[in-house]
C-alpha cells in the first residue's frame, strides 16, 4: 500500500446492538491501540450515533449508515447530512449493498461532499450485479468480470453523481469500499489475491477515467466477512488499503484487525 494512503477500517455496526452491549463494545475499543497510521471509523444504528460519539474516544470517528440528500422536510424516516453532522458523526456508508433496495444514490453524494461530510460510497460489486441483471445470484465467477467499467457502474454519468464530469472534484474525502455480495455476512472471505485482483482494476479505472493523483491517493477497502484471523494477508497488498467490517466489528478481534498493518 502507497504510504500516501492512509489504511482506514470501518466497523459497520448494521442494525444490531442496545445500549447497554454496544457500551461494552465501546469500552474495548477506547482500551485499544489505534496505530497513528490507521484510521477508524465506527457506524452504529442512526438511533445510537449521539450515544456512540458520546462515548467512544476521539481516536475512533463516528459515521452514519445511510443519508438522505436534502437538509430538511417532509421526509418521514430519512436523516439528513446536517442533523448526521450535528450529532458528530463525520462520515457516511452510502450505497451498502442492503440499502439499494430502498435507495437511489443520485444526488446525494454531492450533497455530502458541499456540506464537508466525508463519505464511504461502496458496494460497487452489487451494482455490478444489477447491471447484468444478476442481482442476488452473484457466484465467485461473476463477480470478477473482465470488465472493468462493470464495477464503477456508481461512476457512470447517467446513474451516479461520483461522475467525473460532475462537480464533485473533491475524491480525497471519498473511500470506496469494494465488497463481493456473496462475501457479506456470508462467513466466505474474498482471497487476498482475488481482492488484489479487484482494487487494482478500480485504482485503474479512476487512473484513466478521473486522474493518476486521485487513482493513487483514493483508499479502497475491502469488505466481506473480514476477521481477526484473514485480515492481515489481506492487508498486505498492494491495492488492498483497508477494510469495511460488519460481523466482526462488534466483537473484540476488532482491535485485530484495526492493527493489521503493524
Ligand atoms: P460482514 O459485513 O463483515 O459481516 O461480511 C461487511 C459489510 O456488509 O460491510
Amino acid at each position: 500500500m502507497a504510504p500516501s494512503r492512509k489504511f482506514f477500517v470501518g466497523g459497520n455496526w448494521k442494525m444490531n446492538g442496545r445500549k447497554n452491549n454496544l457500551g461494552e463494545l465501546i469500552n474495548t475499543l477506547n482500551a485499544a491501540k489505534v496505530p497513528a497510521d490507521t484510521e477508524v471509523v465506527c457506524a452504529p444504528p442512526t438511533a445510537y450515533i449521539d450515544f456512540a460519539r458520546q462515548k467512544l474516544d476521539h481516536k475512533i470517528a463516528v459515521a452514519a449508515q445511510n443519508c438522505y440528500k436534502v437538509a430538511n422536510g417532509a421526509f418521514t424516516g430519512e436523516i439528513s447530512p446536517g442533523m448526521i453532522k450535528d450529532c458528530g458523526a463525520t462520515w457516511v456508508v452510502l450505497g451498502h449493498s442492503e440499502r439499494r433496495h430502498a435507495d437511489a444514490g443520485n444526488g446525494r453524494v454531492r450533497t455530502l461532499v458541499s456540506l464537508s461530510l466525508l463519505l464511504l460510497p461502496q458496494g460497487i460489486d452489487a451494482t455490478w450485479s444489477s447491471f447484468n441483471g444478476r442481482q442476488g445470484s452473484v457466484g465467485h465467477r461473476h463477480s470478477f468480470p473482465r470488465e472493468t467499467a462493470g464495477y464503477l457502474l456508481p461512476v457512470h454519468p447517467s446513474t451516479c453523481d461520483l461522475c467525473p464530469t460532475d462537480n464533485v472534484k473533491d475524491w480525497g474525502k471519498v473511500v470506496l469500499a469494494y465488497e463481493p455480495v456473496w462475501a457479506i455476512g456470508t462467513g466466505k472471505t474474498a482471497t487476498p489475491q482475488q481482492a488484489q485482483e479487484v482494487h487494482e482494476k478500480l485504482r485503474g479505472w479512476l487512473k484513466s477515467n478521473i486522474s493518476d493523483a486521485v487513482a493513487q491517493s483514493t483508499r479502497i477497502i475491502y469488505g466481506g466477512s473480514v476477521t481477526g484471523a484473514t485480515c492481515k494477508e489481506l492487508a498486505s497488498q498492494p491495492d488492498v488499503d483497508g477494510f469495511l467490517v460488519g460481523g466482526a466489528s462488534l466483537k473484540p478481534e476488532f482491535v485485530d484487525i484495526i492493527n493489521a498493518k503493524q
